[in-house]
């Protein structure tokens, strides 16, 4: 689904260069869940702006689905951007006036679904994340944790192929951040694709496998083990 080969990504800042990632390669396949770890200044947020289709490497080659990313012009990358990726923000980012149904729709207006198809939709994605009792309220009526679950399934309402989160537990209290760790274990497990940027080692915990960056480069790219639910879960029907 991912593939990663040799991205380099260079800011240019006056006549200082900054090398933010330095050849970094991977892949990631359909269906997983990878933490991404790494000193502040490693190149986290570069590469998971690379990823969502927010911009292009300097070089190297990043191919999502099959698609040459770094070859599309602006409007192609921004086509990718809506229909293909799912982001999550540590600060929630949702709209303050409208209510939680109406921001899980913001992305199905810009994609140009009819009204009907779109609040059916918003329901049944807000539904998902457990939290259509509260779909006529704004944010601010909303706890941290509530507000972030309106924000994943914003991100969910295109169908995305993949689901991008930067440190999404971050501005959460340990419960609220447990409960959005259990949604993305729960997303996962239904098939969503998901990398989230975190530092959190409980996410990273209950991810599949964790990609450590330092320095620009992928220093680790290793499997967790998880001892009780590796394998087909026993107990379950
Ligand atoms: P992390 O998310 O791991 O903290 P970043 O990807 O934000 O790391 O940053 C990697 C390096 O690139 C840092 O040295 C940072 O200062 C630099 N950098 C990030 N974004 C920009 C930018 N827009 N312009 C110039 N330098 C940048």
């Amino acid at each position: 689904m991912i593939q990663i080969e040799g991205v380099k990504k260079i800011y240019q800042l006056g006549s200082v260069k900054v090398e933010a990632l330095r050849g970094v390669s991977f892949q990631v396949h359909a269906g997983e869940f990878v933490a991404i770890q790494g000193p502040s200044g490693s190149g986290k947020s570069t590469l998971l702006y690379l990823l969502g289709c927010l911009d292009r490497p300097t070089s190297g080659r990043y191919m999502l689905e099959g698609t040459d990313v770094g070859v599309l012009d602006d409007d192609g990358l921004a086509f990718l951007r809506n229909k293909r990726v799912g982001f999550v923000f540590q600060t929630f980012n949702l709209l303050p006036r409208l209510t939680a149904l109406k921001n899980v729709e913001v992305p199905l207006i810009y994609s140009g679904v009819a009204g009907d198809e779109r609040r059916a939709r918003a329901h049944a994605v807000l539904g998902a994340v457990g939290l259509l009792p509260r779909g006529g309220h704004r944010p601010r009526e909303l706890s941290g944790g509530e507000q972030q679950r309106v924000a994943i399934a914003r991100a969910l309402v295109n169908r995305p192929a993949i689901l991008l989160a930067d440190e999404p537990t971050g501005n959460l209290d340990s419960r609220a951040a447990e409960e959005i760790m259990a949604l993305f274990e729960e997303l996962n497990r239904s098939g969503t694709t998901l990398l989230v940027v975190t530092h959190n080692p409980s996410v990273a915990e209950r991810a599949g496998r964790i990609l450590r960056l330092q320095d620009g480069l992928l220093a680790k790219d290793e499997m967790v083990q998880h001892p009780t639910s590796a394998g087909t879960p026993q107990g379950e029907a």
